[in-house]
């Protein structure tokens, strides 16, 4: 096993921030990893993916481990679904063509997330009316400490709106392989995103197909968001807050026009972007960290912005939306 030392991260974050690992391996099999956490530089072990969903405060004082376990198999089926299972360091578009090129529904409206299969159930990945969870049938995960395999249901995960355990009780504790999806071999259709149905219309189509969403989403996705290899980001930096319906009501009095979503158990979903934009942060810049000027809710670096400087401006936005709206905005992104 190959460990190197003081590793630029650069390129392997899309914010692109400039940080150091002070140790640095990638493995391609459950066995490699076993063989990396047995060096005697194993401490505070981190598995990265497509680095699409961090932020780096600082170096890394540890072992940061990439995995890159790769493989998309047919694994099963009946006469409903298909199975399919995809290495964890597989990357996450190619999932989804694979899927589509087989007329294998259910996935086409997370076209073009950045990043890999391993972190899609980590945050639930979720874009235009479809989660992971919705298409998840299991995964394979090594216990780092335990140095056990093991499967978790889609109960396990304890998935929510961009939550799962893997992201909150059992954070760090595991490396996932491995995730079987379920597929619709009759795909059902989902636009019931504004956004989605305006540009498939906006196309001229006709007849759906799950092909048709795929593009209609890359469409949408490539016309509006920053592409992080001009311009460093990690997506949405907050998640989308839910609040009462009274709270909402009271907020719809004062700021007619809020958007506001039915959520789960009966709370209203806000759109944080909205709130941010309100406050005046779109399209705003200090030194090299900023906002991006299209969706508010992506924070920029436009090159040289320390990832202390991206979180400094993240905590600003935070306290300008509590300040208006008495709405605390909880971060998506991964901090280190
Ligand atoms: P990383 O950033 O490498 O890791 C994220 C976290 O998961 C880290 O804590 C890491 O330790 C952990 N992790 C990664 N792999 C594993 C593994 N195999 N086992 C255990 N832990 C692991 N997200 C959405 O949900 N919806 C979107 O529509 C969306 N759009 C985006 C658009 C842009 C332009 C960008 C830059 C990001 C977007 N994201 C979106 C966020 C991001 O792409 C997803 O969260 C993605 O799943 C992250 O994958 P990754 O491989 O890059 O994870
Ligand atoms: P948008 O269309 O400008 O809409 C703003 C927000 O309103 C979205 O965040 C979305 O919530 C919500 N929304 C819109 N229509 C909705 C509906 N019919 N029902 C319920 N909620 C609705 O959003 P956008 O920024 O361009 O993003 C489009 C999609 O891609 C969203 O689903 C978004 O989550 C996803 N995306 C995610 C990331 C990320 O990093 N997490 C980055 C880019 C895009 P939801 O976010 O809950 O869907």
């Amino acid at each position: 096993m190959n460990i190197q030392e003081n590793i630029s991260l650069r390129e392997l974050n899309t914010f692109h921030i400039q940080a150091y690992a002070r140790y640095f391996a990638s493995f391609a099999s459950a066995e490699e990893l076993e063989e990396a956490l047995m060096a005697p530089v194993n401490a505070r072990p981190m598995i990265l993916g497509g680095g699409s969903n961090i932020l780096f405060t600082g170096d890394y004082d540890g072992l940061i481990l990439k995995n890159e376990i790769l493989g998309i198999d047919l694994v099963q089926e009946d006469e409903s679904f298909a199975y399919i299972r995809a290495g964890a360091g597989e990357n996450w578009h190619k999932v989804v063509l694979y899927c589509i090129e087989r007329n294998l529904g259910g996935i086409e409206n997370l076209s073009l997330i950045p990043g890999n299969v391993g972190a899609s159930p980590m945050q639930n990945i979720g874009a235009y009316g479809v989660e992971l969870k919705d298409v998840f049938h299991e995964l394979e995960a090594y216990h780092l400490k335990d140095k056990t395999r093991v499967i978790f249901t889609s109960r396990d995960c304890a998935f929510g709106y961009r939550e799962s355990v893997f992201k909150n009780r059992l954070k760090g504790e595991f490396a996932i392989l491995n995730v079987t999806f379920r597929l619709n071999k009759r795909p059902k259709f989902n636009t019931s995103y504004g956004a989605l149905d305006q540009e498939l219309r906006k196309m001229g189509v006709e007849d759906l197909s799950i092909s048709k969403i795929s593009k209609a989403v890359i469409n949408i996705r490539s016309s509006k968001l920053p592409d992080p290899k001009v311009l460093g980001n990690a997506g949405s930096f907050f998640k989308n807050p839910s609040v009462s319906v009274p709270t909402y009501d009271q907020l719809a009095e004062k700021y007619p026009g809020i958007p506001g979503y039915p959520a789960e158990e009966g709370l209203i979903k806000l759109a944080a972007g909205w709130m941010i934009e309100k406050c005046g942060w779109k399209g705003f810049r200090e030194g090299d960290a900023g906002c991006h000027a299209l969706q508010a809710l992506v924070l920029i670096n436009y090159g040289e912005a320390t990832g202390g400087e991206i979180y400094n401006l993240s905590q600003q936005i935070k306290d300008s939306v509590e300040l208006k709206f008495a709405v605390r905005l909880e971060t998506e992104v991964n901090i280190y």
